[in-house]
C-alpha cells in the first residue's frame, strides 16, 4: 500500500475507533490497545489485605430524590464528614442500564467494554473484566459476591468470576434480605466484597415518572433508603467489631417524564449519585466523577495495584 492510502486508512481507523459524542467526560480518552498493557503486575499492599467493599447498585435513582424528608438515611450521609457524595455523577452517553452498569464494573468507558445496549452485543469483557477479577488474582481467598435484582449484570458480567453471583429471579427485598445474612453470618462462607442491584426505582419511573414530584416515585426511594439503612447497620455493627469497610451506593443514571434512555445532554438524565463513605478514609472532594471512577476507588481501598487495569481503566481513585 502506498503512503496515501496507508495514510487514509490511519485516518478511518481514528475515525472510527474514536466514538466522540460530544460529551467531555464520559468519553474515551484515547484508545488503548490492551495488548500494550501485558503483562500485569499486581501489588498488594499487605496493610490493607483485610479491608472489605459492600458497594450498592440503585437503578434509575435520580438526584432530586434525595431530600431529609423522602430519605433520611442517604441524606444524612450525603452530607456527613466521613463521606464522598456528588450529586452531578455523570452517565455514560448512552443513559440506560446496560453500559452503566458495565463501566460501574469495570472502570472503562463504552467505547472499551462495547456495551451499548441492554442486549449485552459484543461485549469486550476478555479486555476489560468484572473488578472482582483483579481481587480474585490478587487475593484469591477474598469472597466475592454479586446478588442482583436485574439478572443481565450477573449473568453476562459477574458469572464466572464472582465466588458467588446467583442467576435466578430475585426481589430487592430478597437481594437485600440475602445480603444481611451473608454478611452477619460466616456460614456457609464470609463475604468480603459484595455487589448488590436494586431494581424498584427504575420500575417505579417507568411507571409514574422520573421526579421528585411523582409519590410512587418518591416512596420507592423511601423503600430503597430504608433497605440502605438496614445494610448500613450491618456494616456498623462489623465496623464496631474491628472489620474496615468501604459502603458505596451508586446509580446508572437518572431519568426525565417515564424513561431516561437518549438522555445525553439532559442533567436529569446523565446525572445521579455517587455516595462513598468510610469513617477513616479522606476523599479527594472537589473532584467531578462519572462510573469509571469506582473500580480504580475499590481497588485502592483494597490496596491491590494492578498494572494493566492501571493501563486501560478511564477512572481515577477518589481516595486521598
Ligand atoms: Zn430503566
Amino acid at each position: 500500500m502506498n503512503r496515501i492510502f496507508s495514510a487514509f486508512g490511519l485516518v478511518l481507523i481514528v475515525l472510527f475507533s474514536s466514538c466522540d459524542k460530544d460529551s467531555v467526560q464520559s468519553t474515551c480518552a484515547t484508545d488503548i490497545d490492551p495488548a500494550f498493557c501485558e503483562p500485569d503486575i499486581v501489588t498488594i499492599d499487605s496493610l490493607r489485605s483485610t479491608r472489605n467493599v459492600l458497594i450498592v447498585g440503585v437503578d434509575g435513582m435520580r438526584s432530586d430524590v434525595i431530600t431529609q424528608s423522602s430519605t433520611p438515611f442517604l441524606y444524612g450521609k450525603s452530607i456527613g464528614i466521613s463521606s464522598f457524595y456528588n450529586n452531578e455523577h455523570l452517565a455514560e452517553d448512552f443513559t440506560i442500564s446496560g453500559p452503566n452498569w458495565s463501566s460501574i464494573l469495570t472502570g472503562v468507558h463504552y467505547c472499551k467494554h462495547g456495551v451499548v445496549t441492554n442486549g449485552f452485543d459484543n461485549p469486550n469483557y476478555a479486555e476489560y473484566p468484572h473488578f472482582f477479577s483483579y481481587i480474585e488474582a490478587a487475593r484469591p481467598n477474598t469472597n466475592t459476591v454479586s446478588i442482583v435484582n436485574w439478572l443481565p449484570i450477573n449473568t453476562e458480567l459477574a458469572e464466572g468470576v464472582a465466588d458467588y453471583a446467583p442467576t435466578l429471579p430475585i426481589t430487592d427485598d430478597a437481594v437485600a434480605q440475602e445480603a444481611a445474612s451473608l454478611l452477619q453470618q460466616t456460614s456457609p462462607f464470609v463475604s468480603d466484597v459484595m455487589f448488590l442491584h436494586l431494581d424498584q426505582m427504575d420500575a417505579a419511573g417507568h411507571n409514574y415518572g422520573f421526579s421528585n414530584d411523582i409519590q410512587e416515585y418518591v416512596e420507592s426511594a423511601a423503600t430503597i433508603d430504608s433497605l440502605l439503612l438496614n445494610l448500613f447497620s450491618i456494616i456498623t455493627q462489623k465496623r464496631n467489631q474491628g472489620e474496615e469497610w468501604l459502603f458505596v451506593v451508586v446509580s446508572d443514571h437518572g431519568g426525565f417524564g417515564t424513561g431516561h434512555g437518549g438522555g445525553q445532554g439532559n442533567p436529569e438524565v446523565e446525572q445521579t449519585i455517587l455516595l462513598i463513605e468510610e469513617l477513616n478514609s479522606r476523599f479527594n472532594q472537589d473532584q467531578e466523577t462519572s462510573q469509571v471512577d469506582i473500580v480504580p476507588t475499590v481497588l485502592d481501598y483494597l490496596g491491590i495495584e494492578s498494572s494493566r487495569l492501571n493501563c486501560t481503566t478511564d477512572g481515577r481513585s477518589l481516595l486521598n
